[in-house]
């Protein structure tokens, strides 16, 4: 009896033991997939960054005094308007937007605006 008595004990010893490691590789094996994930982060987050800069550029090349990054466009979201205005010959423009306009269309609006105007 006493025989195997110790044969149990020293099963649920070995038990205990694989409990008790199990959870640290599975941590380990999360800290793995994490380090992994966030290296695919790093690597694939660069080019979204470049594109948000390029949307947040407001700042264009004015089609009359022909400056470089003069013209300034603001995007007025609750009325639906954007503004254009050129910070060095206060030419400025205004056009309908809608929830997916960007700065980029006020100009090309007014680049159209100003070609029909021209013609
Ligand atoms: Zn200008």
């Amino acid at each position: 009896m006493n025989v195997l008595f110790n044969k149990l004990a020293h099963f649920r010893s070995i038990c205990f033991r694989v409990r008790s490691t199990s959870p640290r590789v599975v941590l380990y094996r999360c800290y793995i997939n994490r380090s992994a994930m966030g290296r695919r982060k790093k690597a694939n987050k660069p080019p979204p960054k470049r594109k948000i800069i390029q949307a947040l550029d407001t700042m264009f090349n004015c089609p009359f005094c022909n400056h470089e990054k003069s013209c300034e466009v603001k995007m007025d979201r609750e009325r639906n308007t954007g503004f254009i205005t050129c910070t060095v010959c206060l030419e400025d423009y205004q056009t309908s937007i809608n929830y997916l306009s960007e700065p980029i269309d006020v100009y090309s609006d007014w680049i159209d605006a100003c070609e029909t105007a021209n013609t």
